[in-house]
């Protein structure tokens, strides 16, 4: 079976799954979407209210900040894969719960195993965890580090940015640095750049930004 075919499997199992208690309340599972060669994947939380009613990831609010967030990137949405963790939605935009987590993780498991991107943006902390379970988001939004022999690139979650727009700035200049850290994990070299913080973030008590620096993949 090649990717896509892989992918299409995937996708038609999340449509009847029936693995977690959500699948009682929703309307449409949403497997994600985007190219099986895709090098990039972006990784959520989970459906919304529209990607319920559309069965489609991010085309809510959050999914046209995080379409602007594509466009400061450089990149166009249909080059890259964009899923969740949990691929149908929890009722009322609660968090997932941790067996909901755990039931929904082999469809992703799998999907990035058909896919095997380059890069993996993680958007909030449900997506970082699965990646960096001890790392505070706070703390490394925007520093790429190799798990695994991925460069994990976490972002702050576009919806998070919309409610909190002290953050905007922060993730505007986070997914500016992107095309730079492609370039230089195409390289190979051994020191991905991060976006500076922008002079207008004020940060909460206890989320003070680290300096921006050149962190070390090795
Ligand atoms: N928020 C998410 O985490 N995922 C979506 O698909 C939409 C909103
Ligand atoms: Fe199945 Fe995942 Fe939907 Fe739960 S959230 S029913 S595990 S597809």
């Amino acid at each position: 079976m090649n990717a896509q075919e892989t992918l299409n499997e995937i996708a038609a199992q999340v449509t009847g799954c029936e693995k977690c208690a959500l699948h009682f309340s929703r309307k449409n599972s949403v497997p994600g979407e985007g190219p099986a060669d895709a090098e990039i994947m972006f990784i959520g939380e989970g459906p919304g209210f529209y990607e319920n009613e559309q069965g489609r990831p991010f085309v809510g609010q959050a999914g046209k900040f995080l379409d602007e967030l594509l466009e400061i990137a450089g990149l166009k949405r249909e080059i890259v894969f964009i899923c969740n963790v949990v691929k149908c939605r929890p009722p009322g935009n609660r968090d997932p719960l941790p067996e909901e987590l755990s039931a929904c993780a082999s469809y992703l498991d799998r999907q990035i195993e058909a896919i095997d991107p380059r890069v993996i943006v993680t958007l909030g902390r449900y997506s970082m965890a699965k990646f960096l379970p001890n790392a505070r988001i706070s703390e490394i939004h925007g520093h790429a580090s190799l798990v695994h022999g991925k460069l994990i690139v976490p972002m702050y979650h576009p919806a998070a940015a919309l409610h909190q727009p002290s953050l905007k700035p922060q993730i505007m200049a986070d997914f500016k640095m992107l095309p730079q850290i492609l370039d230089q994990m195409k390289k190979d070299k051994k020191t991905i750049p991060v976006a500076e913080t922008p002079k207008e973030e004020t940060n909460l008590p206890g989320q003070e930004e680290p300096p921006a620096e050149q962190l070390s993949l090795f």
